[in-house]
């Protein structure tokens, strides 16, 4: 099993560790600070490179495979098992996706508490994120409500914090697994991790997000779409 840092320290840019396995151009690590493709957030991006000036491998994509993160580069990858490498993330593009990650939580938990609808998607992108709002009667204002709330949460600066707890702490919580695979990951696991935004909300999660809410930033709107009565489609940006 990989030991997966991202999940306990999201800061964490670069870790040396030893190799597990390669596989053509996929190499799996004891420990990793690549989060890879799942729950809405895209995999990082980065290098993996030998301790002492040895190969230099661009990683392009990062995936889980059971308890594993698997590595993919965009060549053979000539490492051997026990090699130490260094591996090192590209941290700008990773803090937006923590950025962005925080901000739908905090959209998500302004809907929640206000609204009767639901949120039924969302993806992160390299330097945007969209959401599917199926709200009755969805406005243009209601929107701008929701983006005005989500401002001042953001602005209040609440502690961000990662936490596990059991799956009966977690089944008490109202409102914790909100999503039909929210709901089945609850089912699946034995111990949960939530992402606890002091004092606002929190959410089943897998994903990275920053420490306060303060470092998100400024949200603006991007694009606002009518996919029809059941689906409006809404992409933020950051600044
Ligand atoms: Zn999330």
């Amino acid at each position: 099993m990989t030991e997966k840092i991202y999940l306990k320290n999201s800061y964490a840019k670069e870790i040396e560790t030893s190799v597990v396995e390669t596989r053509g151009n996929s190499l799996i690590l004891e420990k990793t600070v690549f989060y890879p493709t799942g729950g809405g957030q895209p995999a990082d991006t980065g290098s993996i490179s030998q301790i002492n000036g040895g190969e230099v491998y661009n990683i392009i994509d990062v995936k889980k495979d059971g308890d594993e993160v698997v590595h993919v580069s965009d060549r053979e990858i000539m490492f051997s098992k026990g090699d130490k490498v260094v591996c090192k993330l590209n941290w700008e593009k990773r803090y937006m996706h923590m950025r962005l990650h925080t901000m739908l939580h905090i959209i998500d938990g302004v809907v929640f508490k206000k609204y009767s609808g639901d949120i039924t998607g969302g993806q992160i992108y390299d330097n945007s994120a969209r959401m599917d709002f199926d709200i009755p009667n969805f406005t243009r204002e209601m929107l701008d409500s929701i983006i005005r709330d989500s401002q001042s949460i953001i602005d209040e600066g609440h502690n961000v914090v990662a936490k596990e707890l059991t799956k009966e702490e977690a089944s008490k919580i109202s409102g914790i697994a909100r999503t039909v695979p929210g709901a089945q990951l609850l089912e699946k696991l034995d111990v949960v991790r939530i992402i606890d935004i002091e004092g606002f909300d929190f959410q089943l999660d897998g994903g990275t997000h920053v420490a306060n809410t303060k470092e998100v930033g400024k949200i603006n709107l991007v694009k606002f779409e009518n996919k029809g009565s059941h689906n409006k489609r809404v992409e933020f940006s950051l600044s």
